[in-house]
């Protein structure tokens, strides 16, 4: 597998897209690509925030470990520098044994970078010395010196020349020992790891426990010994909060407040901007991107400790070391090895890279807002879900290619409710399309039995009608037989009206297109229909083209019994209102009352022939049926929707027609 160029990256598959490592990052080098946080290499400058903060262990840093134990296997001398926040990592283990396990790696020195501190805090305290009311901020963190050449390159200048305490030992290891030496740095910062070419690799602890377990080795298998000279004294300290000062012995500084600590994520940014805006000057800036360098997210996480270890405890086991330390210090011997090493160069330069985000026109970042919903200051919530502390802040990463809209929770819950409204909607109109179909199958098998009837009736009944007449003329001298003849054929005609009206259900009967004006056919059938007093009856006419090709006949009759359907709808009186618009080719009509409405249970049965709820003797059940076959035959829909429950809502019922205006052959 191809080696990780990258120092921080994701695993792809563990992202669940909190936006937590957006929130946390200082660079802004997240970037949600297909709904994923990637880090983007050149704006990144290796804190570290991301990992530390990700529960899903989704970010992460590269592993060296192979290129240390290539080195060691290539090389005869290769030191092991370990970094002085070591005793908050490793609290169980005592300093000459985990000197010693790190000697069985294979590496022919271990020395401590804290002497590199010694010497670093004195280059600082020079520098305060000499550039005294002159603003300077530290260089030790690698992350801030890459923050500000990234994002604040005016700031710079400001920058102390001054190598990290890590360089500064490479540099007396190279001087005692020679070029040809190879260095490995160990400690809890992942920034280390791109720092400097002067050191050869650089692992983290976690790194260096991994090495531990792949060559088997422990404390008990491990021959104890000292670090290699050359000691240090007060460096010790360096890793923990305002360590660099305690080293310098500046605390009057800090108390006068010519020097200012801020550490972590949030602190050092608002450091910086106020250092940015003149809010105060004349100040040494001693900044680091974790809360101390016993906070690197190179530190192994709990539960690697044997208990509940946290940021004091940290820092109250390398206090601890420290004091040993001190108290054991050859004092002389190391004023010797300051005196030598501090002869050498200690200085470094400084490559500003400006990357900052473009920032766009007010116009832009509003129609970006406006996309998202936000129309005033009102709609700006502010509310940092997206991972950017401002919705303006968020926009501008959009149109920076940084982010996405969907980051915003607000927005996309309110896309989720819009596309759950749809979604109802949808199934809605599926369920009704689904219940139109299972209806007109039964309709249409109805009609099919209907259609069967008729044809089967229509002769007979021919014949009773056309014997019943020849049989009364027969009789013109006996009025009772003839009374009783006209009786029959009475019948008989009332029997042929309901076979004509299976027809027409059945869609049998022929239909005689003619061009009519359908706002006429629609006055001509309320005018057809006796309208009582208590119910008022309004028409919506087509306001457009009122032409269409219909049989007048059926749809006069089509249209009269809707209404008096409705009318009967309506015993206590109410609104009867007839709708009528274009769409497309058709026409729609909504016929509508606002009577005592139709049960659910009788709305599916509506348009079977012989189904009434009027009383016996009131209705044939055949009005609808014959409705649904008019409008069939001229290739149209009826539709209808009610409600007869009145705590669901005003009660009611509409007919829905759509008539295509053109016969359709
Ligand atoms: S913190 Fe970042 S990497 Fe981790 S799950 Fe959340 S979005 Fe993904
Ligand atoms: S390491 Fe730091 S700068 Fe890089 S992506 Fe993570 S939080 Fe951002």
């Amino acid at each position: 597998m191809a080696k990780q160029t990258k120092i921080v990256y994701t695993i792809k598959e563990r992202c669940r897209v909190c936006y937590t490592c957006v929130r946390e990052c200082p660079a802004k080098a997240i970037k949600i690509i297909n709904g994923q946080a990637e880090v983007l290499d050149e704006r990144c400058i290796t804190c570290g925030n991301c990992i530390k903060v990700c529960s899903q262990d989704a970010k992460v840093f590269r592993i060296d470990t192979g290129d240390v134990l290539e080195i060691i296997e290539n090389n005869e001398q290769v030191i092991a520098m370990v970094a002085p926040s070591f005793p908050a990592e490793f609290e169980n283990i005592d300093y000459k044994v985990l000197a010693g396990m790190i000697r069985q790696l294979g590496f022919s020195q271990v020395v401590e970078v804290s002497f590199g501190a010694d010497l670093i805090a004195l280059q600082y305290k020079k520098l305060l010395h000499d550039t005294e009311n002159q603003s300077k901020i530290s260089s030790d963190c690698p992350a801030i010196v890459t923050f500000i050449e990234y994002y604040h390159p005016n700031l710079v200048p400001y920058l102390a020349p001054i190598v990290s305490p890590m360089v500064a030992m490479g540099r007396v290891l190279r001087k005692k020992f020679g070029n040809q030496i190879k260095v490995v740095f160990i400690g809890p910062c992942i920034a280390k790891k791109d720092e400097s070419s002067e050191i050869d690799v650089a692992i983290t602890f976690r790194e260096l426990r991994e090495l531990f377990e792949l060559k088997g080795i422990n404390p008990e298998n491990t021959v104890p010994c000292d670090f290699d000279p050359p000691h240090s004294g007060k460096g010790a300290v360096f890793p923990i909060s305002r360590g660099l000062l305690q080293t310098m012995e500046m605390e009057e500084d800090i108390l006068e407040g010519n020097i200012i600590v801020a550490e972590g994520r949030s602190a050092f940014q608002e450091a910086i901007k106020e250092f940015e805006s003149g809010y105060i000057k004349d100040n040494h800036l001693e900044l680091l991107c974790c809360e101390g360098c016993i906070m690197g997210p190179g530190m192994s996480p709990y539960p690697y400790f044997a208990s509940n270890a946290r940021r004091y405890q940290k820092r109250s086991n390398v206090s601890k070391y420290a004091a040993v330390k001190l108290e054991n210090l050859d004092k002389e011997q190391w004023k010797k090895d300051i005196e030598e090493y501090s002869k050498l160069d200690f200085s470094r330069t400084f490559t500003p890279s400006d990357r900052s985000m473009l920032r766009p026109s007010w116009k832009e970042i509003e129609s970006v807002l406006q996309h998202m919903g936000k129309f005033s200051e009102k709609d700006y919530l502010d509310c940092a879900a997206c991972g950017y502390e401002s919705c303006v802040d968020h926009a501008v990463a959009i149109i920076n290619g940084l982010a996405e809209n969907e980051m915003c929770l607000p927005f996309t819950i309110e896309k989720l409710h819009n596309y759950i409204r749809e979604l109802n909607i949808s199934n809605e109109k599926l369920d009704n399309a689904q219940e139109a179909l299972k209806q007109s199958e039964k309709l249409a098998s109805l009609g099919q039995l209907s259609a069967g009837i008729a044809h089967e009736l229509n002769n007979p009944l021919g014949v009773i009608t056309m014997y019943s007449n020849i049989l009364k003329d027969e009789m013109h001298d006996n009025k009772i037989i003839q009374d009783d003849l006209q009786l029959i054929v009475d019948q008989a005609d009332r029997c042929k009206k309901i076979v004509g009206g299976l027809l027409n259900f059945a869609r049998k009967n022929q239909v005689n297109f003619t061009e009519l004006d359908l706002n006429k056919l629609i006055q001509h059938s309320v005018s057809s229909v006796i309208i009582p007093s208590n119910v008022n009856v309004e028409i919506k006419f087509l306001k457009d083209d009122p032409m269409a090709m219909a049989d007048r006949d059926q749809m006069t009759q089509v249209f009269s019994n809707l209404i008096k359907n409705s009318i009967d709808a309506m015993p206590d009186g109410g609104n009867l209102s007839i709708e009528m618009q274009s769409k497309g080719s058709d026409v729609i009509f909504n016929i509508i009352d606002t009577g005592t409405g139709i049960s659910k249970d009788n709305l599916g049965k509506l348009f079977t022939p012989f189904f009434t709820t009027k009383p016996i003797g009131k209705g044939t059940g055949l009005g609808l049926a014959i409705i649904y076959g008019i409008v069939k035959m001229h290739k149209g829909d009826v539709t209808v929707s009610s409600n007869a429950d009145p705590n669901a809502g005003p009660t009611g019922t509409t007919f829905k027609i759509r008539l295509p205006r053109h016969r359709i052959e």
